[in-house]
């Protein structure tokens, strides 16, 4: 059943009518572009025709802007036409592993080709999350991985990513003259709004407003707690370029925070999760209360279809793009439920796909 990802690619082509899908060519120096590096959701192996991990990028005037760092997205990058040394930055929504597996390639590659480029990637993401969560009902071993630092942030992941491959990096740099890689980027916590959360254990993503995390020449990048699940902190993005904006959900419930940022968006990312699949995994009914506490724990962690459509209104947004597959080789009849309730264009994200971000200049 879940095994049509032909099916998928095919429908997928014809929603695109109306919109330039363009090759992997270089694009045009006043550009600003979408690309989907990879549109599958979770750690999860969907099979031979399994899309990339979730990955995409904003390309504005020859520079990258990475959202999430997916299975696959260092070789989606360079297929997609992205040069070594053109990531401007990164910004990871969450820390969840389907978000970040990676990070090691894109740090690790091309040390001669950045030097070159005078390579300066900066990498936002959460920061710590502070406080474990409690252990859920009817658990009873506490377990705790890397209790030293057992809620690690975006900083402490790329030192420890460059710290485990020490052996591998101090011999190039002695034996081959590899320039030293920690000079190419550099990871940055984004700071929660003081005064906005009180415990992240009970209310993780309350209503706030959209805060400023990157600006320079060619994009704003503000930024927006949202629901998902026991995460925190868990971000979702919106860019402004001068030829437009995009927002990406990240993972998400439906949020009101997210509605707020995506107001009047030329083009909202959103990810979805299919409810036949959640039945699927669950398993026949009627659910014992172990099944109701395990469907609604995905449900309550994501956005179907048709509600990512209700979203998409309420927001107010040009084009409505599919992406954060959940599970990744779903009919794409099931996701194109969210025709029902959105009126303007539904794209079914694929890999490598590209949209020009078209729209009025923002102030
Ligand atoms: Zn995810
Ligand atoms: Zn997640």
């Amino acid at each position: 059943m879940f095994n049509a990802h032909k099916t998928l690619i095919a429908a997928a082509t014809l929603t695109l009518a109306g919109f330039c899908a363009t090759p992997l060519a270089a694009e045009s120096p006043a550009a600003a572009e979408l690309v989907l590096l990879g549109v599958a959701g979770g750690p999860t192996w969907y099979g031979d025709a399994s899309p990339h991990g979730i990955s995409s990028a904003v390309l504005v005037n020859g520079r990258a802007y990475i959202v999430d760092l997916g299975s696959g997205a260092y070789r989606q990058l360079r297929r997609a036409g992205v040069k070594p040394g053109t990531e401007q930055a990164v910004f990871l929504t969450h820390l969840h592993t389907d978000h970040i597996i990676d990070l090691a390639n894109l740090l690790m590659y091309d040390p001669s080709a950045r030097r070159r480029a005078k390579a300066s990637m900066q990498i936002y993401g959460p920061g710590r999350r502070g406080v474990l969560p409690p252990l859920a009902p009817g658990m009873k071993d506490d377990v705790v991985v890397h209790a030293e630092n057992p809620s690690a942030g975006t900083r402490d992941l790329v030192e420890s990513v460059v710290a485990g491959m020490s052996a591998d990096l101090n011999i190039r740099v002695r034996s081959e003259g590899v320039p030293d890689i920690r000079q190419f980027f550099k990871a940055h916590d984004i700071a929660v709004p003081a005064g906005v959360v009180k415990d992240p254990n009970t209310d993780p993503a309350p209503p706030m407003e959209p805060f400023p995390v990157w600006q320079d020449e060619r994009v704003k990048v503000s930024a927006i707690l949202v629901p998902h699940g026991l995460v925190y902190p868990n971000f979702a993005y919106r860019f402004d370029t001068a030829a437009g904006s995009v927002v990406f959900s990240g993972d998400t419930a439906v949020s009101e925070n997210l509605i707020k940022l995506a107001r009047g968006a030329d083009v909202l990312v959103h990810e979805a999760i299919d409810p036949a699949w959640v039945d699927h995994i669950v398993g026949a009914k009627p659910w014992d209360a172990r099944q109701q506490a395990l469907a609604h724990q995905l449900l309550e962690a994501h956005t179907t279809p048709q509600e990512v459509g209700e979203v998409a209104t309420r927001a107010g947004v040009g084009t409505l793009v599919l992406s954060h597959l959940v599970p990744g080789d779903a009919p794409a009849e099931h996701w194109l439920q969210a025709r029902r309730t959105f009126q303007g264009p539904v794209v079914l994200g694929q890999d490598l796909l590209r949209l020009p971000l078209r729209g009025q200049p923002k102030p």
